[in-house]
């Protein structure tokens, strides 16, 4: 295995601007784990699949590809950067992704990332879960109302027809599921350094990352 950075954080820390970055300044692939499962939420929209059926989510999920080039998200390569972003993926998501046979498959999928490659990825389960042996560990945060701000200013910028408030409520309802998962829950634990990123500049957190990577 190569090296990987592993953050995890809730919906809108700023995790995913900031891993792009840092994975650009230092030669880093940068792998957003959160895509993943959102392909398999909007396969089962699309195949009408009862995000109950757990068989079924796991066949779906070993058939599916998903690339990351350019930043760009690659379903069976359709760029479904948009449509995994759409409020219908967003509300199920976080039921999709807690049956624990489907997460089995998609760390196998996670971990296959970094065989020949150096990985910088963030989700929800990377740091304790998928790469508990990852030499860098962050856990980033805000306060709520950042980033549901943050977030509802992504999804305008994707002509994505969404209010403030759909998205504080659909941002909440993901923080509960979340941290409440039986499997693969988002945690804080003493071994990730924490950052939280509701006053502080991008650039700040993204040279902080990158001091403590280069320092060791
Ligand atoms: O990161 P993003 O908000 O796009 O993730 C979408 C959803 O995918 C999360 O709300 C969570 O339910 C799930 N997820 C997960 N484990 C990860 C990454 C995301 O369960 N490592």
């Amino acid at each position: 295995m190569k090296s990987v950075i592993a953050i995890d954080g809730p919906a809108g820390s700023g995790k995913g601007t900031i891993a792009k970055l840092v994975g650009k300044k230092l030669g880093y692939m940068y792998i957003d784990s959160g895509a993943i499962y959102r392909c398999v939420a909007l396969l089962t929209i699309r195949n009408g699949i009862d995000i109950n059926d757990e068989e079924k989510l796991c066949d779906i999920a070993k058939k599916m590809n998903v690339e990351f080039i350019d930043n760009k998200v690659f379903l069976d390569l359709e760029d479904v950067g948009v449509d995994i972003r759409s409020k219908e993926v967003s509300d199920i998501v976080s039921l999709v992704s807690k049956h624990k046979k489907l997460r089995d498959i998609i760390i196998e999928i996670e971990r296959n990332y970094a065989k020949d490659k150096d990985i910088i990825m963030e989700g929800r389960d990377i740091t304790t879960v998928v790469f508990p042996n990852a030499k860098y560990k962050f856990y980033l945060d805000a306060d709520l109302n950042v980033r549901a701000k943050r977030r509802y200013e992504e999804l305008i910028k994707r002509n994505i027809k969404i209010t403030l408030e759909e998205v504080v409520d659909g941002i909440s309802k993901r923080d509960y599921n979340d941290t409440h998962k039986e499997v693969g829950a988002l945690i804080r634990t003493d071994e990730q350094i924490y950052i939280n990123t509701t006053d502080v500049e991008i650039e700040e957190v993204v040279n902080k990352i990158i001091e403590v990577v280069r320092s060791e």
